[in-house]
């Protein structure tokens, strides 16, 4: 199968580092994949991700079917040409789609937002356009409204178009305010999808399985033990997560022991400071996250201890009055060259004016900061010293 290797390098108690050879390349885990939804990280050229130590990207597949579509991508010699990307790259499913546009919609929530801790139940944001059965996903195209279909076979037939290194099965990403009868009956569609995509599944790309199960132990179990009785090149973990960080963490505690040591474990959608910690104690692999960026566009910027704490999400608002005349850069710690060459004051003014460079100096920073931790994450495992990192990051 695709995977050449995957190998874990050091322990420490669960925490792993470990080597994933892929086609285009070997990526060191534990690693955050920035997201390049539709072929580019917002406002990041090649060059850009290169420098702040990209090592890995994923796409998504939901806008990419639809703008350009998979036959022109191919025709342009596959995503990593298309995009000027020579590492390793992974496309989604479509599977979370159908929970954006679907349930989430419905519902008024994302799968991260823990109502529990500090969701206020709001008005549905507006009426579903994606519809599930045993088929497939029945959505209209956010682009002209046209009418969708994506079923297993056809999400992995276009990712094979697509040609990026790690491809995922189609699956249904249940709502956090789904109830467990639904889940329930999702996940034996999910299970019946992942079986269909990976017979389906002709080519050398690495394909991997999603568990499911949202918050129930039982559901989680069953699914995990699904999930990885099938011959799988990697395991992720989706869906809902459940009301709280609390949950989130029991998930994974369920689900963990049951995924074989020897393939990279990814956990979805997930890839803030203190969720890295709790999940790399666990034994996750690789994470995905669209925070550093988006935030980066409404004017935040990541900042390390001690200024930086898990209460203010480790960021500033740059746009803020007070750094109006600040001479600092973004974060005094960072090494960064946006961080080298450019005051908060300077930034706080481009984000003022609206200056398009700001998108470029903000974003650049934030994944730089991100990645270093990572970076840093990884070598404290080798160390033995990952505890001491945590307490340093979350006190
Ligand atoms: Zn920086």
């Amino acid at each position: 199968m695709g995977i050449l290797e995957f190998q874990v390098k050091s322990q420490f108690n669960k925490a792993r580092t470990g080597l994933l050879k892929l086609k285009h390349g070997t990526v060191k885990t534990p690693e955050l994949m920035p997201v390049a939804t539709k072929a580019t990280v917002k406002a990041l050229t090649s060059d850009d991700l290169n420098e702040v130590g990209a090592q890995i990207l994923i796409c998504n597949t939901y806008h990419l079917m639809l703008q350009p579509n998979a036959d022109v991508i191919a025709k342009m010699g596959g995503l990593h040409l298309f995009m000027n990307w020579d590492k390793p790259l992974v496309t989604d499913s479509g599977g979370f789609q159908a929970f954006s546009l679907g349930l989430g919609k419905e519902h008024a929530v994302g799968k991260m937002y823990f109502p529990g801790e500090n969701y206020k139940q709001g008005k549905p944001l507006g009426k579903s356009i994606a519809k599930l059965n045993d088929k497939g996903i029945y959505f209209k195209s956010i682009y002209d409204n046209s009418r969708q279909f994506l079923s297993p076979e056809k999400s992995i037939k276009i990712q094979e178009k697509l040609g990026a290194d790690m491809i995922l099965v189609l699956d249904e990403c249940t709502s956090p305010l789904s109830n467990k009868e639904y889940t329930k009956k999702s996940l034996e569609r999910t299970h019946d999808w992942a079986k269909k995509c990976l017979d389906i599944h002709t080519t050398n790309q690495a394909i991997v399985g999603i568990v499911q199960g949202g918050h129930w132990n039982d559901l989680r179990k069953r699914s995990v033990k699904f999930i990885a009785s099938l011959d799988f090149d990697g395991y992720a973990i989706g869906g809902s997560l459940g009301k709280s960080k609390k949950d989130m963490h029991n998930v994974l505690d369920w689900v963990m022991p049951f995924l074989p040591n020897n393939r990279p474990r990814h956990l979805l959608g997930i890839g803030v400071v203190e969720d890295i910690f709790a999940s790399v104690e666990r034994g996750i692999d690789l994470f995905d996250c669209v925070s550093p960026t988006r935030i980066a566009r409404s004017g935040f910027s990541h900042i390390s201890p001690p200024l930086g704490t898990n209460k203010n999400k480790f960021r500033i608002k740059i746009s803020s009055i007070k750094y109006r005349s600040d001479q600092h850069p973004l974060d005094p710690n960072c090494k960064c060259k946006v961080c080298n060459n450019y005051s908060r004051a300077y930034i706080n003014h481009l984000f003022k004016t609206n200056e398009l460079l700001v998108f470029n100096l903000i974003s650049y920073h934030n994944l730089f900061f991100m990645l270093e931790l990572m970076r840093e994450i990884r070598l404290s495992i080798d160390e033995n010293s990952f505890q001491e990192l945590k307490k340093k990051w979350l006190g």
